[in-house]
């Protein structure tokens, strides 16, 4: 007897992202309690198809969902406060500022969930945040069926929901309490802001509880010169050599940037196994500069894609990062044989998940794997012909032309509705927050 499913995905063209890279053409996804139940061509008459719903994906391409792997969700709250600014100056003047006086969990929250449905809305089913109130971020992902990797952040000075340095492992500890087996979509992990703002005794001692802890660590490094210049300063080296010197570089360790590394650094993170998020767009916006993500590929680094914080992209799209990503390395090297579309769309997606050290869960459409997938229109005059999906998807495609995601075995967005968010309500509370930001500052 065939089971019973809840979910059939029929038609259209298959890109499982496995280790083959294989296209199915016509396939029927059959998804139950979560799970990826079956992949195979969809020969099987209709009528003989068993399920409690079945979406029909002809002319569309079927994606394991997108893998934000670094942004800072409630900056969407900040979104076009501040631009066209230096880094130091952007945080200094605007962004820091901004916060100390305008996050609060009601932000955080309401922010994170305008976050969450943007990104939604543009095929995203994964992110990994770093932000002040990281609970409360966890708690709208939750609410919104959106899996998430919030982070506690730590940095020396004192913030609104961590006044005094001291308690730092307590606080890191009971974040980790809080969330771990809340819900499988829910990974509690750790972000230090930086090597800059984050003294030595910090840097590795959050790193020794999240080696207790068994969760991920994540940094901002090397993302500006002037950043180079502060360590070298301080510490008489280069950020990557500073955190080997730490002992904080492991299989564990997140590098979010890294814009300003030499060969050697690049071999010090590929020899302690540390990933790397890639966010080119955050990075042109602030000039901060251009990581050297070809040669670290080729030293057999793990590299996800990300979008950063709002406030400095200025959305949470990963199309657009990904052509982004696919085009800027190719004007610095000069070749545009580099960064292919294929590795490209590996980046943002299972790559993302290797980085995040969900590969076994997400990332690829797999029997056995977590159902996070997207489901994106192809019948568009922009997308007409279709050679190549994954030239498609990378230099043609919009967020906007994901039609339905589906996370974790449930429907979050059909026909471009959002069925977990009430946006309408969600808006008008992030405009009554910049209201006020607004407010204050006009003379
Ligand atoms: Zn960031």
């Amino acid at each position: 007897m065939r089971e019973k499913l809840d979910i059939i995905i029929s038609g259209g063209t298959l890109l499982t992202m496995s280790k083959n890279a294989d296209i199915v053409m016509n396939p029927r996804i059959g998804i139950r309690n979560g799970i990826i139940r079956s992949v195979d061509t969809g020969d099987i008459p209709r009528d003989q198809m068993s399920a409690a719903e079945i979406i029909d994906a002809t002319d569309s391409v079927i994606l394991p969902g997108l893998v934000n792997t670094h942004t800072h969700l409630p900056m969407v709250c900040f979104r076009g406060l501040a631009d066209d600014l230096p880094l130091m100056e952007w945080l200094n003047s605007y962004i820091f500022p901004a916060e100390a006086r305008y996050v609060d969990r009601p932000m955080v929250y309401y922010g994170s969930m305008l976050a969450i449905a943007e990104m939604i809305l543009s095929g995203t089913t994964t992110f990994c945040d770093g932000y002040f109130y990281e609970s409360s971020v966890a708690q709208a992902a939750l609410e919104a069926g959106m899996r998430a990797v919030p982070c506690q952040g730590f940095i020396d000075f004192p913030t609104m929901d961590n006044p005094d340095q001291t308690k730092n492992r307590q606080i890191g500890r009971a974040f980790v309490e809080k969330w771990n087996g809340v819900s499988p979509l829910i990974i509690p992990a750790f972000f230090c802001h930086s090597p800059y703002t984050c003294s030595p005794a910090t840097l590795t001692g959050i790193k020794e509880l999240s080696r207790e802890s068994g969760v991920l660590y994540l940094t901002h490094v090397a993302e500006t010169r002037e950043e180079v210049a502060t360590i070298r300063n301080q510490y008489g080296t280069t950020p990557v050599r500073h955190l080997q010197n730490l002992g904080v570089l492991d299989e564990h360790t997140v590098a979010v940037h890294c814009n300003w590394l030499d060969d050697e650094e690049i071999a010090i993170l590929a020899r302690n196994g540390a990933k790397v998020s890639h966010n080119p767009e955050s990075s042109m916006k602030l000039a901060a500069g251009i990581a050297p993500i070809p040669k670290m590929m080729n030293a057999g680094i793990t590299v996800g894609l990300g979008t950063d914080g709002a406030a400095s992209n200025n959305d949470l799209d990963l199309f657009t990062e990904m052509d982004t990503a696919a085009k800027i390395h190719k004007l610095r090297s000069m070749d545009p044989t580099v960064m292919d579309a294929r590795t490209v769309v590996t980046m943002a997606t299972i790559g993302g998940a290797r980085l995040l050290g969900l590969d076994d869960r997400i990332g690829s459409v797999e029997v056995g794997k977590a159902a996070d997938l997207i489901i994106i229109d192809m019948n568009k005059p922009h997308l007409t012909p279709m050679y190549n999906p994954y030239s498609h998807l990378v230099y043609a495609a919009a967020g906007s032309d994901v039609t339905t995601v589906i996370i974790n075995g449930k429907i979050v967005m059909r026909d471009r509705k959002l069925l977990t968010i009430d946006i309408a309500e969600v808006m008008e509370r992030v405009r009554k927050i910049a209201e006020n930001i607004r407010n204050d500052r006009s003379p």
